[in-house]
């Protein structure tokens, strides 16, 4: 596996390849890597001649200051489980080659963007299209894969292809989970064994008011999530809500193909989301 760190490495490589007519995969991740993350690399590897993860902490995206400075970085181990994992290329870049002068865009992202995580952290959709639009950029995928984890982001990030890079086809794969339910992330380690077993009630929440989805409205389903994950000590809930899957906004429509349920929590100071589509 290659590791390339400058902007000017990774755009002759990716020139190259696309000479070459090789089919390019990209996976865009902050590193701490776990299960999920190499499940994208598996699912590009499938799909494309040339599989490409970037392992960027992208400072524009943190709202809060700690959890910037918390957030884990270990690329040693990263590299060698992308290795591992058959990836072709790894990019590695630092904060001033992905940013030589702040990007000051707006992204207008539309309403995706502005309700749920939008509304909760201020700014970090836009630091997150800012990367991701920068990144796309700089590689130039045919395909581009993100965590259904992250399923707003997914969203946004669609809507920002759309706008911006409507060459790249933008890809969901499912949310890979612990045994215990609990949604793998690179946060899951800053957790307490105590604290990982507390977070599992996440997965069952949504797993509750999934099963309750054909006799309750939308409005009564976020209600239960909520009184559930309130009910568990140790969790502080921030948000519970059932909505429209393609819109974010809450719908009238019961039918619950057309919802999924989306949560946020705090478990030991650490910040936890995690969703699940109703049918
Ligand atoms: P991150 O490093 O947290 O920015 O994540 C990089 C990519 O991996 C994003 O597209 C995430 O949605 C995805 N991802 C993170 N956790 C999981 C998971 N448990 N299952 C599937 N994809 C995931």
């Amino acid at each position: 596996m290659q590791v390339l760190k400058t902007v000017k490495e990774i755009q002759d490589y990716t020139s190259k390849q696309r000479l070459n007519s090789s089919i390019i995969g990209f996976i865009p991740t902050m590193g701490a890597l776990h299960a999920g993350h190499i499940s994208l690399i598996h699912a590009s590897k499938r799909e494309n001649d040339i599989t490409i993860c970037s392992v960027f902490v992208n400072p524009t995206q943190f709202n809060e200051p700690t959890d910037f400075q918390k957030y884990p970085r270990q690329v040693e181990s990263d590299l060698i489980k992308l290795e591992g994992a058959g990836c072709d290329l790894a990019f590695v870049p630092a904060v001033g080659d992905i940013y030589p002068e702040p990007d000051l865009t707006t992204y207008d992202l539309g309403i995706v963007a502005t309700v749920i995580e939008g509304a909760h952290r201020p700014g970090h959709f836009n630091g997150v299209a800012s990367v991701v639009k920068r990144l796309l950029e700089l590689v130039k995928p045919h395909n581009a894969y993100f965590g259904l984890k992250d399923y707003q982001q997914y969203l946004v990030i669609q809507k920002l292809a759309n706008l911006y890079k409507p060459d790249v086809k933008i890809v969901g794969c499912p949310i890979l989970r612990e045994e215990s339910g609990l949604a793998m992330s690179s946060r899951n380690q800053l957790l307490s064994e105590k604290g990982k077993e507390i977070a599992s009630n996440l997965h069952k929440s949504l797993n509750l008011v999934k099963n309750n989805s054909e006799q309750y409205s939308a409005a009564d389903l976020e209600k239960i999530g909520i009184a559930y994950l309130e009910s568990k000590e140790g969790i502080e809930p921030e948000y519970f809500m059932v909505v429209d899957k393609h819109s974010l906004i809450q719908s009238q429509d019961q039918n619950s193909n057309n919802l999924i349920a989306l949560l946020a929590a705090r478990i030991e100071g650490i910040r936890l989301i995690d969703n699940m589509f109703l049918a």
